[in-house]
């Protein structure tokens, strides 16, 4: 018999009645046996989801200011009592809240707080299924780096043999210093993976409100075309890229033992979804090209220097400034006495632009340093490209007709992807102009 973990988002956990219907999809298989519950989401436009009014919360603690903080705290309280309410089962969360508002105040921390949204959510599955609850801090353990320490699936392992069937939050688990610990946001799929891994399951099924991957963002292209199967390797692209189904890093702990993710809408649960395989079986003739993702926000800094082709440990200089200030870089593309570095905002709102070219000209001596800001990169990705000679050529032939400026290329050397540079404004327009080339 195999052995199914599932792991159920915010929209799947909103309400009451959808915790219903997504422990009806658990029952309806007895393979179903561990599940993984996110904190609830939205249940409609313009809802806040339980984890945002808890990082509210958690401010407004840290501010002091106590009427913010006892109004939003309140927010979630009734939305608790609501689902309490909804189910038809008493789950103790008056006092539960009670206890969590004191450790709050107490100064628990903000990953304690944002935590709590699955605590409560996997109690209230927990009951919901009459199956026991097992906290993610008895197995999910950080190191003091912060990076999740494989004595987590040991001790995953070892917990589950006493537990046949189980309900788990996602998101946290006890860092090295015994205080809870959260991965990045969405991280529940991560937490969903981890106990696939431990149980070593035969499936990792993603309950979500969509029916899989589609090759691009259904915002950005009517309808487009879904995906059935993708590789460990494609899906890593495009979620890092900004497809953000599953979470990116959420592949790690099942790759290595082949455990296959299937992303299923919780909403029309008869719908096939994606699988996500080690090896895809798609037909490479036939499927040229994957998925396209974007993302926009990044800026290149330009390094000129005549002869730099010829310096030793230039781009270690380089490379040494960013690594002070903790950035990592997204791409390096470079000439003969060019170089250019492609990273994320994000990383420009701790240090001034101004302030890294100055050092890095100074580092290396540059002759000319030049910042092009409100970049997009849009990935093109697939198995299929490596296969299919001309696949560079009817991207680029297809970005020029539709009158697109292209200030960055970057394929990677597995021929598994084709990165473009283009203006924030152009990155719809990018990815829409791909589409229609390959999948029309
Ligand atoms: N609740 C968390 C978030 O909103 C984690 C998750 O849903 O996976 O980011």
């Amino acid at each position: 018999m195999g052995l199914k973990v599932c792991k159920f988002g915010g929209t799947s956990m909103a309400d009451g009645n959808v915790i219903l219907r997504s422990a009806s999809i658990v029952q309806a298989d007895n393979e179903r046996r561990y599940v993984v519950v996110s904190a609830p989401g939205k249940r409609f436009s313009g809802d806040i989801k339980v984890t945002d009014l808890l990082y509210a919360c958690s401010d407004a603690a840290d501010a002091k200011d106590m009427e913010a903080f006892e109004k939003t705290f309140d927010k979630i309280r009734v939305r608790f009592l609501n689902i309490e309410k909804e189910i038809g089962k008493n789950i103790g969360i008056e006092e539960g809240m009670a206890e969590t508002k004191a450790a709050i105040l107490n100064g628990a921390g903000r990953d304690y707080c944002a935590s709590r949204g699955e605590y409560f959510a996997a109690r209230i599955m927990a009951t919901v299924l009459d199956v026991p609850f097992v906290d993610a801090t008895e197995f999910i353990r950080f190191d003091k780096d912060g990076i999740l320490d494989e004595i987590t699936f040991e001790l995953g392992a070892k917990i589950f043999e006493k537990y046949p069937r189980a309900v788990v939050p996602g998101f946290y688990g006890l860092g090295a210093d015994g205080k809870v610990k959260t991965f990045s946001r969405g991280g529940g799929d991560i937490s969903g993976a981890i106990v696939a891994r431990s149980v070593m399951a035969s499936l990792y099924e993603n309950w979500t409100d969509v029916s899989g991957f589609y090759a691009c963002d259904p915002r950005i292209v009517n309808s487009p075309k879904s995906i059935s199967e993708l590789s460990y390797q494609e899906l890593r692209e495009l979620s890092y890229m900004g497809a953000n189904v599953l979470h990116s890093e959420s592949i790690f702990p099942v790759r290595s033992a082949g455990i296959p993710i299937r992303i299923c809408n919780t909403f029309r649960p008869e719908d096939a979804g994606t699988y996500i395989v080690k090896t895809s079986t798609r037909d490479v003739r036939e499927n040229v090209v994957t998925g396209i993702a974007g993302k926009k926000g990044f800026t290149s800094i330009t390094l000129e220097k005549s002869l730099m082709n010829a310096e030793v440990g230039f781009v270690q200089k380089v490379l040494s400034v960013i690594g002070r200030y903790g950035i990592s870089f997204e791409h390096l593309p470079s000439g003969i006495d060019t170089m250019s570095l492609v990273i994320d905002n994000e990383f420009l709102k701790e240090i001034s632009l101004e302030t890294l070219m100055q050092e890095m000209r100074e580092a290396v001596a540059a002759d000319k340093i030049y910042a092009h800001e409100n970049i997009a990169l849009v990935a093109t990705v697939g198995h299929g490209m490596a296969k299919n000679v001309g696949t560079s050529a009817r991207l680029f032939k297809a970005l020029s007709d539709a009158g697109i400026n292209v200030n960055m290329i970057d394929q990677g050397s597995s021929e598994l992807n084709i990165i473009v540079g283009v203006e924030n404004e152009d990155c719809s327009d990018c990815i829409r102009a791909i589409y229609d080339e390959f999948f029309k």
